[in-house]
């Protein structure tokens, strides 16, 4: 049986862990919780922050939820094959080299108001807006932005606050904490908007018995990713530092083989995407394996198009 002190041996402390955060959202004694500035899990208890006491008599829900620990061995090991199983009823052929799906499709919101405040087509604000509209959701847990592009996770469950919430983030947001307002707001049909690695947590806590949060999951939504940058270098140092950008007056960052900054008053600063690079995430990004968002129920990329 793991617990925490596996989870701190063989994930946190080896930099494996991806700040998914769904080991501090399952904790049922908050013995953990999320350190924002260095996006990761930490022990409360400053005199035993590599162990729990109620990990030694028995509880392992941690380490049932953490989609980089196999919780049978207590050792890193990506679950994929029992992940897809639990999923599809199946693994993956050796064609799926970008996991299992049934289409692939170019799509954009048909709402041109949707478009307008969205990152690329839009759909994945359209597909919350829908569900909300019908009541296949109640709400969705996404990223907000607080007007200098840096990111905390949200619930959303009116119009209004899913366009507020759109577009992308590129640094870190870990979404899945804000499942515990949808539980303190009573909501059973909740999207998870979430990079590839946050939305890997949503089957393993399916597929190792943790429901009282999976099953509040209706509809996953993954956002291809191959890095996150670290929001001090990357937003004040390079973008507001070295290219005089005012983060308060940023519309939008989008990457599309360079950064393309929106400011407010209509104009664009270009960065090369080569000097980011050194600004991205040293820790979880260069372990993982999954760019397609595989496990989603669906996953959305605008690399190569505009719009
Ligand atoms: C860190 C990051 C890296 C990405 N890398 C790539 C890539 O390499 N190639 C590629 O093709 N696409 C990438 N994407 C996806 C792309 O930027 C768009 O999110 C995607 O095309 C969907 O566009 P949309 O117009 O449908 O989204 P919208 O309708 O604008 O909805 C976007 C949703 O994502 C949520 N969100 C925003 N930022 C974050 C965040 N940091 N963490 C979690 N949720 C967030 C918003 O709250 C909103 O709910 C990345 C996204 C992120 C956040
Ligand atoms: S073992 Fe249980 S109580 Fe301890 S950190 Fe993990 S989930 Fe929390
Ligand atoms: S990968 Fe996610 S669940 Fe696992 S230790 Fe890190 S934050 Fe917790
Ligand atoms: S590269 Fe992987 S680990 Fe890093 S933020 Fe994206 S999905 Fe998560």
């Amino acid at each position: 049986m793991s617990h925490w002190k596996e989870l701190f041996a063989e994930i946190v402390s080896t930099d494996v862990c991806c700040g998914c955060a769904a080991c501090v959202l399952v904790c049922p004694h908050h013995v953990l919780d999320y350190d924002f500035s260095m996006e990761k899990p930490f022990q409360t208890d400053e005199q035993r922050p590599n162990s729990c006491s109620h990990g030694e008599t028995g509880c392992e829900i941690c380490a049932l939820a953490c989609p980089r620990l196999d919780h049978e061995t207590g050792v890193w090991r990506w679950n994929w094959p029992q992940l897809e199983e639990s999923l599809y009823g199946r693994t993956r052929r050796s064609d799926e080299v970008f996991g299992g799906y049934m289409q692939v499709l170019l799509a954009r919101a048909s709402d041109p108001k949707i478009v307008a405040n969205a990152q690329d087509g839009g759909v994945g604000s359209a597909i919350i807006l829908h569900g909300l509209a019908t009541g296949a959701l109640d709400g969705a847990v996404v990223s907000a932005f607080d007007g200098n592009q840096m990111t905390s996770p949200k619930l959303v469950t009116t119009p209004d606050e899913v366009l507020g919430t759109a577009r992308s983030r590129y640094t870190y947001c870990a979404t899945p904490l804000a499942l515990r307002d949808a539980a303190a707001a009573r909501l059973r049909k909740v999207a998870m908007v979430g990079v590839s690695c946050e939305i890997s947590a949503a089957p393993k806590m399916a597929a190792s018995g943790v429901r009282k949060w999976s099953n509040r999951i209706a509809l996953t939504i993954g956002l291809m990713c191959s890095e996150t940058f670290l929001p001090q270098p990357f937003l004040e140092q390079k973008i507001q530092g070295d290219y005089g950008v005012d983060m308060s007056k940023v519309e939008k960052i989008n990457i599309k083989g360079k950064i393309v900054i929106d400011r407010s008053d209509g104009e664009q600063v270009n960065i090369p995407l080569d000097e980011c690079r050194s600004l991205a995430r040293d820790w979880g990004c260069p372990f993982c394996p999954d760019f397609s968002a595989e496990h989603a129920d669906i996953s959305l990329g605008g690399l190569g198009m505009e719009g």
